[in-house]
């Protein structure tokens, strides 16, 4: 089973836009993926890194369900810490993709960080950035044992 097939597993549907597997949990599956900035039908694709780990999927939704895009949008506005991190975030991303103008996740300078997934997602594949890494230290676990190696 090549990595495309335990996304589109992990995913339940194939992926679109799929690039490349940017970071793998520590049991070799999956769990970041590159995505192109257009998918096969020329839409854009908004999440330049993607998490496709069920359990990581499921904990960032938890957090948005809890409040988490609004409560870190505030805290990002409010530290000037946070806030240079985002920027400085959001920059690399145009140059990695300069084929789109927005931000991680599709955000725009200071509105909403509008998904959580994509700011982990981000910090996981660019080790660095203080706001998802701030996001992801409040998750119970990062990797449950075995992760998506049942797939
Ligand atoms: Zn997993």
């Amino acid at each position: 089973m090549d990595d495309v097939d335990i996304v589109a597993r992990q995913l339940g549907r194939r992926p679109r836009a799929f690039r490349a597997v940017a970071v793998r949990c520590p049991f070799g599956r999956p769990a970041v993926t590159e995505q192109a900035p257009f998918d096969e039908d020329g839409r854009p694709f908004p999440t330049e890194f993607y998490v496709t780990c069920r359990h990581l999927v499921a904990a960032l939704s938890r957090l948005e369900a809890e409040g988490g895009v609004e409560r870190w949008t505030r805290a990002a506005a409010e530290d000037e810490r946070l806030d240079r991190s985002l920027a400085n975030a959001d920059a690399e991303q145009r140059r990695l993709r300069p084929e789109l103008e927005a931000g991680i996740g599709g955000s725009t300078r200071g509105g909403s960080l509008k998904c959580l997934h994509a700011h982990a997602a981000f910090a996981l594949a660019r080790p660095g950035y203080e706001l998802g890494d701030r996001i992801l230290a409040e998750l119970p676990a990062l990797w449950p044992d075995d992760c998506c190696t049942d797939l």
